[in-house]
């Protein structure tokens, strides 16, 4: 979390700044001032969350529970609940009072199943997901008032999970010889970690902004190959390109600069 909110900070430093600017050009062409404006504006509503004190209600929760909190809505709860088999019924959150009732195709006219909260669904990479109390979508983009995260474990445990965020990178191997191995190979991507996911997470929440940063494309809306390969307008509205550039400027804040293959290399000093 700290993390999140440091690489967020760090972003909106270099909100003026050329080498920012640069990047920007990567995965925003074309992109002009006032949509860098909104940009920037938008990353410093995340860098500036605060924890709720003693007694205030959080409007952002984080979970990591797997997504055990929900269940099948009653019909009571969601009136029609009562014709519906199991795999159609809309989930609920009894704790927030937050009601998760998507289509898995909201096209199909035949296949009315609905989505299982990510967490909890089996076979997929889904890492983390947010939800809000808002049930109607309103024109003015109104989030609701209570937003959960959930982060779910595969995000982090498993066989594949080294690091959580990019700062134990920097403890335990930036400075020592296995910095030249991490950086030869990987690029970009590497840095994804879960710090980056909560920024990821935390922008599709952000309450007041004219943009509801959404993945866009679905399941080709995360990641440098597909992130530096989005037309202008989507990206502006793509919630792993924020994330990205928040990693970005973490590592610039670090020494690097990246290019358009989103490869990391060492600036020249
Ligand atoms: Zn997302």
């Amino acid at each position: 979390m700290t993390e999140a909110l440091n690489m967020a900070q760090l972003a909106v430093n270099r909100r003026n700044d050329e080498e920012m600017s640069a990047f920007l050009g990567l995965i925003y062409p074309g992109i002009n001032d006032n949509q860098k404006g909104t940009l920037f504006d938008d990353i410093e509503k995340i860098a500036t969350l605060t924890p709720a004190g003693l007694g205030e209600s959080p409007n952002i929760i984080i979970y990591c529970d797997d997504d055990s909190r929900w269940r099948h809505a009653t019909a009571e709860e969601i009136p029609g609940q009562e014709g519906r088999t199991d795999a159609q019924k809309a989930w609920i959150d009894p704790e927030n009072d937050i009601v998760f009732d998507q289509r898995v195709d909201p096209r199909s006219l035949t296949n009315l199943d609905r989505q299982i909260p990510g967490c909890r669904e089996v076979g997929t990479a889904t890492r983390a997901q947010t939800y809000t109390n808002l049930r109607t979508p309103t024109p003015d983009h109104d989030r609701g008032s209570i937003v959960t995260i959930t982060l779910c474990s595969r995000a982090l445990t498993g066989p594949k999970i080294k690091y959580l965020t990019i700062g134990e990178i920097a403890a335990e191997n930036l400075a020592s010889r296995k910095a030249s191995n991490l950086f030869k190979l990987p690029n970009i991507d590497t840095f994804k970690l879960l710090s980056a996911t909560v920024v990821h997470e935390l922008s599709h929440q952000i309450l007041t902004s004219a943009i509801r940063y959404d993945d866009v494309r679905g399941a080709n809306s995360y990641r440098w190959p597909n992130i530096s390969n989005m037309d202008l307008l989507s990206g502006l509205e793509n919630a792993d390109s924020l994330a990205y550039t928040c990693i970005a400027a973490m590592l610039m804040e670090m020494g690097y600069s990246v290019d358009k293959d989103g490869d990391i290399k060492k600036k020249k000093t």
